[in-house]
């Protein structure tokens, strides 16, 4: 653990396993509540100074951190695909977008803002300044373990904010990496305290109890960002939460089917589809549904499976559960009349979690594996004929994370792109994420924004001055 900026050992251990074989990669303290305890005390001490540092210093941590990350890209990426499973090509991928939040960040930092008004009576002025909100407690998934911290992490620390990061418990050691890494760049000690955990209800509690904690920022699912704003919500703590996500993916019967097929596979296989902003549905124009299939069927079969040491496109799923919910899915869906039209290959003798990647054909609207968020290679094809009925389709879900849509014509893409419910839209794109956007879902998806000026503005809290003025 990173208490106070030392290097501590709890009192227990956990092990962080491969989920490519199932060895053992390391034992991580396992941090109890009065860790979390101490590590709030160390934010909350590190604070005032963090606070007061000149926004040019902050600015300029934060891009030597940039630079330090990029100038050990392969070790981290080799250990994202360790603990994670991905392969390397997406391990290297989430690197260089982990280490861009550093870098947009610390662009933004010197850019502060604030403004100088005349009341309407003109006998007050108004003085408007943005100050950090205060310790913020940042909780993480396994999916992305780089990117996931600094997308929170370099916000926090350019609003002038100390933090107490929890990583998933799956993926702790990349966040440890990355905490090095800004303990190397100059972050003063207590300003980023990392404490992994098998005790995740209990440690993330005590940081929510805790008074000096001001603000939480949670990625994970929907179902845990539920408890997490109920606790939220017995002292007001500030909440972003960036939930799951049931990304439809549309496209029409003018889409260039080519360009179509191209983007699911970055939309749906990257990651071995373990990303919120996965397309999790495909909806495909009835008349040319039959060509989008062959297309990507043809793409799906070329997909090689396997540990990411041996160069394969799609690792391991991150845990035996992971692979049996996914295979539940498929086995729903086929039950309820859909058909598996295209396979990957999965190599025999392989120990870990892996899945075949797979595309599913005339899924009913209302199988699991379209309704529920899937996490995993799978790719199932709704056909449709006329707008409003896909629209209902599409809208009909609590999530609103993202959406791709595919059209031969611009005005007709950003129709379906307004009218879909989703906080980010792929247009003729199948990817979404950038450290200059503001990343984020509407509905269940989730509240506030990641990335762009947005992502800052969530570390931050508005105060107004009202100043006396007696005239000329
Ligand atoms: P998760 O089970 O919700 O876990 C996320 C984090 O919360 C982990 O650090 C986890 O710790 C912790 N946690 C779990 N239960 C908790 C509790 N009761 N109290 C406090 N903390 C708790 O999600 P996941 O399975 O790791 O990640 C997959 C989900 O994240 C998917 O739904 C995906 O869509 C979503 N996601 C969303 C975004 C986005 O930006 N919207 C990005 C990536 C992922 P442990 O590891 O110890 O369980």
């Amino acid at each position: 653990m990173l208490i106070g900026g030392r290097w501590r050992a709890a009192a227990a251990t956990f092990t962080v396993d491969d989920p490519a074989t199932g060895a053992v990669l390391a034992h991580v303290s396992d941090g109890s509540r009065q860790d979390a305890h101490d590590a709030v005390t160390a934010a909350s001490e590190a604070a005032a100074g963090w606070r007061r540092t000149a926004p040019r210093q902050r600015a300029e941590t934060l891009r030597r951190a940039y630079e330090l990350m990029i100038a050990d890209a392969d070790r981290l990426a080799a250990l994202i695909a360790a603990e994670n499973g991905k392969s390397l090509a997406d391990a290297a991928g989430e690197v260089a977008y982990a280490a861009e939040f550093f870098r947009w960040f610390s662009e933004e930092t010197a850019r502060t803002s604030g403004s100088y008004g005349e009341s309407p009576a003109g006998d007050t002025r108004i003085v408007v300044t943005h100050r950090p909100v205060g310790v913020a407690a940042l909780v993480t998934p396994w999916n992305f373990p780089a990117a996931m911290a600094t997308r929170k992490i370099a916000p926090a620390l350019a609003a002038g904010c100390t933090v107490v990061l929890k990583p998933a418990s799956q993926t702790p050691l990349t966040a440890l990496a990355v905490a090095r890494i800004l303990a190397a760049a100059g972050v003063p000690d207590g300003v980023v305290n990392v404490v992994p955990t098998t005790d995740s209800r209990g440690v993330v509690a005590a940081w929510l109890a805790d008074q000096r904690v001001r603000k939480i920022s949670f990625t994970g699912s929907t179902e845990v960002g539920r408890a997490l704003l109920k606790q939220a919500a017995d002292r007001v703590v500030n909440s972003s939460m960036e939930l799951g996500g049931n990304a439809p993916f549309i496209v029409t019967e003018d889409a260039d089917l080519e360009e179509a097929v191209a983007g699911a596979m970055v939309a749906k296989f990257r990651n071995g589809g373990q990303a919120c902003t996965a397309a999790n549905r495909f909806y495909v124009h009835a008349d040319v549904a039959d060509a989008f299939v062959a297309k990507l069927g043809a793409a799906v079969e070329q997909l090689t499976v396997g540990p990411a040491a041996s160069g394969a496109q799609v690792g391991p799923l991150i845990s035996a559960t992971a692979v049996e919910d996914v295979r539940a899915l498929v086995d729903a869906a086929v039950a309820g009349g859909a058909t598996v039209t295209h396979r990957a290959a999965v190599p025999a003798g392989l120990t870990g979690h892996f899945v075949a990647p797979v595309v599913l054909c005339d899924v009913p609207p209302d199988s699991p594996v379209v309704t529920e968020e899937i996490f995993g290679p799978v790719a199932p094809i709704v056909t449709w004929r006329h707008e409003d009925e896909l629209l209902g389709m599409v809208n009909g879900s609590e999530y609103g994370l993202a959406a791709y849509v595919y059209a031969g014509d611009l005005r007709r893409a950003l129709r379906l792109a307004e009218a879909v419910d989703a906080g980010m839209v792929g247009v003729g794109r199948g990817l979404v994420s950038d450290p200059a956007a503001p990343f984020g879902g509407v509905k269940q998806s989730g509240l506030g924004r990641e990335g762009a000026r947005q992502g800052l503005e969530e570390f931050t809290e508005t105060q107004y001055f009202s100043i006396g003025w007696s005239g000329a």
